[in-house]
Parts: structure tokens; sequence; C-alpha cells
């Protein structure tokens, strides 16, 4: 920029300093604003437009009439002024009569000018006024100009809002009804209803003080922040799974081009030259390269541009303090939390009370925050790549799961619709409830297991309120992932023991810690070693091997907690059958432990093995023997088979957990232990889906362990389900594969009117 206009720029800035701090009324400072910019700019017209009551008033000019001041009033969208409101966007006109939404107003006297140049004044991403020049001879405005003017509006937005004169109706969210409803389309990746409040995992700052007391001060600010933001990139980037916020990869190597990006910071650095402070320097850069990129019709750029908006917001957050995720700031009672993605650590930082649903940018299937989701019973869609575009913070939002679409700033015949829904699922689940005391028998007789997975204390009461036949799989890691520490043993038994007591003599399957891969622990040393593939590191009975203190820690508490019962006790991740040895011999040693000193011990402990990896299926005959049950986990299981991370949102919807290879290989599995006679059963998230949970039944799976959500609809499968049929199908279907597997099934099982709601 040359010398000449960041003069002129910090000259503007400089005399509204003197407005800002002046002891004037707010009339008098915005009647002052308009004169030192038609001044500086040499327009014949300066003038400030204010939402009021959603309506755009002439609140200050000089060179219109001054009787239009408090008269002349635009909706918004309406005229010039209006459109850039509406659209939060710059007009940059020569000969303003011929732009299409042009609106004469014969008060303002405007008739004998001809260029016009108008920018928004923005508050939290919403236009709550406009600011505006227009010269009499037309004249394009050249990009210094549209720029100073920008920063003017800016430290506009500081002097309105601290005059009290934002629209009582922008605060309120009820401008959005103008801005007009959004329908988002995303992934589903949790069911569910859900209406609230939308609320940003990382809020968007709001920027208090615009103009610069010390310039080199703000220069400083800057600086500093840079070099954090620099350092947490690039740790990020060498952490395995990309720490706790799960970025991915693609994302934090643009992020480290921006992060580096030298023209970037000379820009902030130019706009605190002009006045401003390091916020206000940092907003007005992300608003000018926003503006830049939006001319821009490339949708790769428009991704790169959330990705901007996403790193601005990070040097903002840093730049003024402010650092914590909403889970900190306090939610409203209906949150609708929208991210780019979360940990499984950070989604349970939320009040589940408050939290009602959650919107991602990015997402897939089986990542553990969506189990951990699924267990909070919190809807998600997933894959909204401009979700913090198309939804502001304070927007009313309606996610309907079932179909992956949100609503945002609905109509009230879309509330209506949708309340409809909200109704009609209550029926059907009521409906289900109803299931509850019916034991899930396929029409022709033949019991299926039906148990749920679990991991939070709360999750033992879903047991009796679904009627499942026990826990199937409870991830004590869970209690891991919530805690600032290592939990300590007592606690566990504690948590074990209270829900032995809510099973209430139904089964419970403890699986051991599973961590590491995308359940990172801050506090475990070791795993903060960046992992090139996590999914395939050093992670859970790997980890709790080599870990044994934690591992015996761990089976001391089950075993005390189980005393006088029976004890189901699970290994993760077994990839050769000595790790399932090594694992039983460590809790066998506390059991030995314990009784050398007369403690109560469990009645009997069952040992049970998760197949999840599939070399393990190559050694069944070796393990079998070994084992009391064996549990598919699918989710693991599948990504490992397909070689596609569960955690990649690319991959998300790539492969069919109903494919062939799939069905194939579970099916020699099944088949193994049903002539070892050793119970298996399946655990992934796959067993939860009714038309898939039906193909594994006709495979010879007889027992489920799934959300408890599901729970319902599963028992209805299998009591609308003839199984002689269902098994004749799947021989039929595996011997020749038909090209669309899921189609076939569905249309099989409409057909024998199998219920797959
Ligand atoms: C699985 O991998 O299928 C499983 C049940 O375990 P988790 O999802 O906890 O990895
Ligand atoms: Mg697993």
């Amino acid at each position: 920029m040359p010398e000449a206009s960041i003069a002129s720029a910090r000259e503007i800035l400089t005399g509204l300093h003197e407005v800002m701090a002046s002891r004037i009324g707010p009339q008098a400072k915005l009647n002052k604003v308009v004169k030192i910019v038609a001044e500086a700019m040499v327009s014949e017209v300066c003038s400030i437009y204010l939402l009021r009551d959603g309506v755009l008033e002439l609140y200050a000019t000089v060179g219109l009439n001054q009787s239009a001041v408090h008269v002349t009033k635009l909706a918004n969208g309406e005229g010039l002024v209006g459109t850039i409101a509406k659209n939060v966007e710059v007009l940059n006109l020569a000969e303003a009569a011929s732009h299409p939404e042009f609106a004469y107003r014969p008060e303002t006297g405007e008739e004998t000018f001809h260029s016009f140049a108008g920018v928004p004044i923005i508050r939290q991403e919403r236009a709550v006024g406009v600011l505006a020049v227009q010269h009499a001879e037309p004249r394009a405005y050249d990009d210094l100009e549209i720029e100073a003017l920008q920063t003017v509006a800016m430290v506009l937005s500081e002097l309105i809002a601290n005059a009290g004169l934002i629209d009582r109706r922008a605060k309120a969210g009820e401008a959005d009804r103008e801005a007009g409803m959004a329908r988002i389309k995303g992934l589903k990746l949790v069911v569910g209803m859900a209406r609230g409040t939308a609320v940003y995992h990382q809020p968007r700052i709001l920027i208090e003080h615009t103009v610069a007391e010390d310039i080199e001060a703000e220069r400083h600010r800057v600086y500093s922040a840079f070099r954090k933001m620099r350092e947490q990139i690039d740790t990020m980037t060498t952490q395995a799974e990309f720490g706790t916020a799960g970025e991915h990869y693609e994302v934090l190597e643009t992020y480290k081009m921006f992060a580096y990006d030298e023209g970037w910071s000379r820009r902030i650095n130019e706009s605190i030259d002009q006045g401003l402070t390091a916020e206000a320097a940092i907003e007005r850069v992300r608003q000018r390269m926003k503006r830049r990129m939006a001319e821009i019709d490339d949708p790769l750029l428009a991704e790169r541009m959330h990705d901007l908006d996403d790193l601005s917001n990070r040097l903002l957050r840093i730049v003024s303090g402010q650092l914590g995720t909403a889970a900190q700031a306090g939610l409203p009672h209906d949150a609708i939390l929208i991210a780019r993605n979360l940990g499984p650590a950070e989604l349970l930082e939320y009040d589940r009370r408050k939290l009602k649903g959650v919107i991602l940018q990015e997402g897939s299937l089986t990542a553990h925050v969506i189990i951990v989701a699924r267990a909070m019973g919190v809807p998600v869609i997933g894959r909204v790549a401009d979700a913090r575009q198309a939804i502001s913070e304070g927007d009313t939002v309606l996610i309907d799961g079932d179909e992956a679409v949100a609503f945002v700033r609905p109509t009230p015949a879309i509330e209506e619709a949708f309340n409809a829904k909200l109704e009609a699922g209550q029926k059907r689940r009521a409906a289900f409830a109803a299931l509850r005391d019916v034991p899930p028998v396929t029409s022709d007789g033949t019991r299926i297991t039906v148990m749920v997975n679990a991991g939070l204390r709360d999750d033992a009461a879903a047991l009796g309120a679904v009627g499942a036949d026990g826990i199937g799989l409870f991830r004590t890691e869970f209690q891991f992932l919530v805690s600032a520490t290592l939990p300590r043993r007592e606690s566990q038994q504690r948590l074990y023991r209270s829900v032995l007591d809510a099973a209430d003599g139904k089964p419970v399957v403890f699986r051991t810690v599973d961590v590491g891969g995308d359940k990172q622990l801050p506090y475990l040393h070791g795993l903060e070693e960046g992992e090139e593939n996590p999914a395939l590191g050093w992670r859970a009975l790997r980890l709790a091997l080599d870990r044994s203190t934690l591992m015996r820690a761990q089976s001391r508490a089950l075993l005390e907690a189980a005393a006088g019962r029976e004890l189901h006790v699970m290994f993760p991740m077994i990839s050769e059958p000595w790790e399932f040895d090594e694992a039983k011999r460590l809790v066998e040693e506390q059991r030995a432990w314990l009784a050398a000193r007369g403690k109560k011990l469990p009645t009997a402990i069952r040992y049970g093995a998760m197949m999840e990896v599939p070399a393990l299926a190559e050694a069944l005959d070796i393990l079998l023997p070994k084992i009391d049950f064996l549990s598919i986990g699918t989710n693991d299981l599948t990504q490992f088979l397909f070689a596609a991370d569960r955690s990649n949102p690319k991959l998300a919807e790539r492969y069919d957990w109903l494919s062939p290879a799939i069905l194939r290989f579970l099916r020699r599995i099944v088949r193994a232990c049903d002539e070892a006679e050793v119970a298996v059963g399946v655990c992934g998230e796959m067993g939860g889906r009714t038309l898939e949970c039906m193909a594994l039944i006709g495979i010879g799976l007889r027992r489920f362990s799934i959300t408890p959500v599901a729970v319902g609809p599963i028992k209805a499968m299998i009591r609308s389900l003839n199984l002689a049929a269902a098994t004749e199908l799947m021989e039929r279907m595996l011997e020749r594969p038909p090209d669309n597997m899921r189609a076939t099934l569905a249309e099989w099982a409409a057909k024998q009117n199998v219920s797959l709601s």
C-alpha cells in the first residue's frame, strides 16, 4: 500500500479516535464521522444508515437533505443500502441509478449524484448498518477507498455498540427472519430430532476496541499471537490424530500454509499502521480476503476460505485471550453445537442436559466422537462444509437427524412440519417402548440376544428403559476420556460397581481401556508423541500391556467391583492370541493377590476377546479354546478390512457394511465360533442398523450389543423376521452377490414385511 494512503487512512482513524473519546452524544458523534469521511474522501455525500426495528434508517449525512435524516427508511434488501445490508456486501457503482436495486427517494435530493460506494457496518457477521459515499461525477472507487470505508465501518460498529444503537431485533436474532431460512444437508451420523440455538464450539470473538492507542504495542501483540499460533499448528501437525480437535491432515496443511504466509501478517500490520487494534486489523484483513475470494467463483477456493476463516478466528482468540470453547463459556439451555470436528473428550465436556444437537463440518459414522454422541442421545449431522457460513451464532436451528437435514432460521411452516414429525417420532418411540418387555424372538421362534453398548455412568439406566438383555460392551475408556487426570482405582471401582448395581443381575461386559487412535488422553505419557497411523498404532491392549500398571489397577477395580457376582471382562484390539494370554494373566494375577488376602472375589470370571483385527480371524483355532466369548467390533474390523480410516470424512460413505467382503468374512468367523461352541456377537455400530442386523442374523449371528436407541427398532425387526427365510436369502446372496446388496436386501425385506424403521 502506498505511503500516502496509509497516512490518509491514519488521518481518518485519528479523527475518529477523537470523536470516539469525546463526551458528546451518539447522534453528534455520527454527524462528525460523516463529515470526517466526506472530507477525507473529497466526496459530496457521506451517509450512515442504521438498522432500527429491522429497517435501515438514515441516521446522519452530509450532502443529502438534512430533513431526510430519521425520515428516509429502507427495508432490509430494499434499494442499494438495503442490498448491502441484506447481503453483507460492498457496492461500488460509477452510475448508481443503473443498478437494478436502485430505489430513488426524492426527500434525500440524491438525484444529482452519480457514483455510489457503500459498505456494511458489521457486528458478529451481520450488517447492523451501512456507510455510503456519493460523488456527483460518475467514477468507480478504487480498492484503497473501499478499504478505507470498511475500516471506518469497523470503528462505527464499535461506536454504535457502545452507544447502545444496535438494533434490538438484530440482537435478539430476529433480524435472522429477514435473512431467510436456509436448508442444509449433510451426512447422517446420529439420528434423532432437535431444536435449539446455534452455538459455535469455538465462539466468534466480539471485537470491543477497534482504534489503537499504541501502534507499537498492537504490532507486538500480533507478532506474539502469530508466533503462538504457528507453534500450535506445528504441534498439531506432529501430533497423532492431530490433537484433541481432530482436525484433518489436509486442513492442517492449509492452516500451516496460511499461518506462515508473510503476506497475511504483512497486511494485518498495515492495518495496524493505519491505526487499528490487533483484533480489528485481523478482522479487517479477514473481511477483505473474504470479499476477494467471493469474487472468484471457485469451490476449491471457497473451501480454503473456510480454513482461513477458522485460522483468523484462532488468531483472534489468541490475541484477545479468549481461549475457551463454548463448553466453558456456558451454554443456552438448548444448544446446537457447530464445529469443524470434535474429539470424544471435547464432546463429553458439554453439559448433556443442554446439548441438543451437533452439526459438524467434517465427521464420519464410526469416529468415536459419534459413538459418544450416540451414547449421549445427541443427533449429529456431519460433512456440512459451510456450516459456519450458513449458520450464525444465535440462529434457531432444527435438526432432523433421520434425514440429515437442518433448517436454519426456520419459517413458521417448517416449524410446524417439524413439530408434526417430532410428534410422530414420539409416537413411534412410544410404540418401541411398548416392546420393552417383549423378547426379541424371530417369527419362527429363535430368541436373539439384544444387549446395549454403554460407557457413561447414566447409560446403565437405559438398560431397564429399553428392555435389553444386558450391557454387551461397556467402554471403560469413557471415564478416562472425561477425566482431566488418570482416574484412580477407587473411582474406577465405584463406577463399575454402580453399573453392575444398575444392571441388576443382567450381564455387563467390561472392556478394558481402549485408548489411543482417536481417543487421546492428554495425561497419558507416551500418547502425545505423534504417530503417523494412530489407528494402527500403540493403542488399546497394545498400550495396556506395555503400561501394565494401568491394566493391573483396572483389573483390580473390576474384580473388587464384581465381588460376589459374575465378572465379564473383554480385551480390545487383540491381534495375536498371546496378547489375550498376557491380558488374562494380568487379571488372574490380581485375582490371586486378592484371594491371598482373603478378599471377596467374583463368583466367576468370563473372559472375552474382541475381534477387530483381521489377522486374528486366521488364528481362531488357537484363540477360541482359550476364551469364553468373542465380540466382533465391526467399526475397527471394517476399517482394517477396507483399509479405510474410520475417522476420515472423505471415506465416510465410500464402503458399505453390506458388502460381500465384510459379510463373507463375518460368516467365516461365526462358523468357526459355532464349531468351537464359543458364543459370538457383534458390538460395532453395524449391529444397531436394522437392515445390517437382518443380514447378520441371516449369516448366523444371534447376539448383538447395540446403542440403546436402536433396541426398539431392532427388536421390531427381529420379531417380524423369519429366520429360516433370512438364512436362505443370505446363503444365496453370498453365493452370487447382487450388484447392489443393500438395495436387494431392502427390497426383500419390504416384500417380507420386515420392519426396518
Ligand atoms: C468396534 O471397533 O467395533 C468397537 C465396538 O469398538 P470401538 O468402536 O470402541 O473402537
Ligand atoms: Mg474398536
